[in-house]
């Protein structure tokens, strides 16, 4: 029987219920009240696409200071949309082009990332393995470019781990 169907209904039979005897609800003349239902938490979709700049075996990499999830902990180039950016090899060589300034990328790889879900938000996102032939400037974004070992060696958010493990993504070569 489903007793939140047929008798603890939005309508009770607090009167035939097994219950009620023990029922805080019936009891205190809150049938009305309780059980206070739960508001269900809007949980905010944001899109990050990690662009892994890659540069005579050193990779870009930055702290994120702002007030914001993972603060303090290190993440590559970031680029942030609130929708699915859907990359392609050609949106990518364009958007390095407008944004970076960056024609020279030699090989492009993008990783679909597995998306977590935070309380507040669900992140979601991209991998994007660039290897560029010199060393471009960001005005936007201070980092260190960084060896794979340098990289190990410190703290990254679960999201990117994924990446830094390259256990359980798929991997789609363009
Ligand atoms: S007595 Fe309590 S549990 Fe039973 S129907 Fe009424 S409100 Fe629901």
């Amino acid at each position: 029987m489903d007793f939140g169907a047929t008798v603890c209904k939005p309508l009770p039979l607090c009167n035939i219920c097994p219950l009620n005897k023990t029922c805080v609800a019936f009891n205190q003349n809150k049938i009305d009240l309780l059980p206070v239902k739960q508001k269900s938490i809007i949980k905010k979709e944001r899109w990050f696409s990690y662009f892994i700049f890659s540069f005579n075996n050193k990779k870009f990499v930055r702290q994120r200071i702002a007030k914001d999830i993972w603060q303090n902990l290190h993440e590559f180039y970031l680029e942030e949309t609130n929708t699915n950016p859907e990359w392609s090899a050609g949106k990518i060589k364009s958007w390095l082009k407008k944004s970076l300034n960056i024609n020279n990328p030699t090989n492009i790889n993008i990783i679909v990332a597995k998306k977590q879900v935070l309380t507040h938000q669900i992140i979601q996102g991209y991998f994007i393995y660039v290897e560029l032939t010199s060393k471009p400037e960001f005005k936007t974004a201070a980092g260190f470019w960084l060896s794979d070992a340098e990289i190990n060696s410190i703290a990254f958010p679960q999201f990117i781990n994924q990446f830094n493990s390259k256990t359980t993504i798929q991997l789609q070569v363009l």
